[in-house]
């Protein structure tokens, strides 16, 4: 599972970091930043229930 972001789409809403936050963290400014670009399976669904409630459909799994 490979991660990515759109961090100009981000708005800082904090639901990653909250759902997942071995994987997602927010910048000083509340923008996130992923902290694990492949994360292992256990992280899994954390990392695709962020994914469904990112209200800027900011976030991005492939695999
Ligand atoms: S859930 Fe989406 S909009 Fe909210 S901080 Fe995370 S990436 Fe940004």
């Amino acid at each position: 599972m490979r991660v990515t972001t759109e961090q100009d789409r981000c708005v800082g809403s904090g639901q990653c970091a909250m759902l997942s936050p071995e994987v997602f963290d927010q910048d000083d400014a509340g923008l996130v930043v992923v902290l694990q670009q492949e994360p292992g399976e256990d992280l899994r669904a954390g990392v695709l229930q962020a994914v469904d409630l990112c209200p800027s459909r900011s976030l991005h799994v492939e695999g």
